[in-house]
């Protein structure tokens, strides 16, 4: 009966999109670049709990940089150290993907890349302006293969 579940979850993944298992922007984990590593900002880092932290520079749609928890090991909170030098020292790569890409061919993505989250891009054409891409939310590896494991 599991087996049955995890191929017809594996099979769905064709038909699904990142949008549809990501995590909304409005409910992601995430900081400002202009943060200072401070007891306060690290303790807060801590009991999220999160091991990869989106990091914005002004709006929260406007990711620069992945802050890993792993980063935090050699940053001593009375340092006060700037977020945005430990940012740059660690430099990972920002994925992006389309909100309509689908799940199997992100999970080709985060099987070959060497992160596992991405930012959901759309084209924004509301509005007067020129379109532009704006981050609607993330997705990571366990988003893609929990679709796989609790499919009914
Ligand atoms: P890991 O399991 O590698 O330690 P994690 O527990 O921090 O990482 P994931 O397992 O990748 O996170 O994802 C678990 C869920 O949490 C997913 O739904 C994912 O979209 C969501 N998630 C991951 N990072 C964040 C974040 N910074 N803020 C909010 N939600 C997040
Ligand atoms: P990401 O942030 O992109 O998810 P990560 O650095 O958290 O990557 P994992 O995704 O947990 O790392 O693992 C990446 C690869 O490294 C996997 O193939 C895993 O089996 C391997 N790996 C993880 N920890 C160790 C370890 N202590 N020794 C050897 N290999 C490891």
């Amino acid at each position: 009966k599991d087996e049955l579940n995890i191929i017809t979850g594996a099979l769905e993944l064709s038909k699904k999109t990142v949008k549809d298992v990501m995590t909304r922007i409005e409910d992601v984990y995430s900081l400002q670049i202009s943060a200072v590593l401070d007891f306060d900002t690290m303790s807060n880092i801590m009991k999220k709990g999160y091991t990869r932290i989106p990091v914005f520079d002004d709006d929260r749609r406007n990711i620069v940089q992945i802050l890993n928890i792993k980063d935090l090991a050699f940053v001593d909170p009375d340092d006060n150290t700037p977020l945005r030098s430990v940012c740059k020292f660690y430099n990972h790569p920002v994925n992006f993907c389309f909100e309509d890409q689908k799940l199997d061919a992100m999970l080709e993505e985060f099987k070959k890349g060497k992160s596992h989250i991405a930012f959901v891009q759309r084209v924004n054409n509301e509005g007067e302006g020129d379109p532009f891409y704006e981050t609607i939310g993330i997705v990571t590896l366990e988003d893609v293969i929990e679709e796989i494991i609790q499919s009914e």
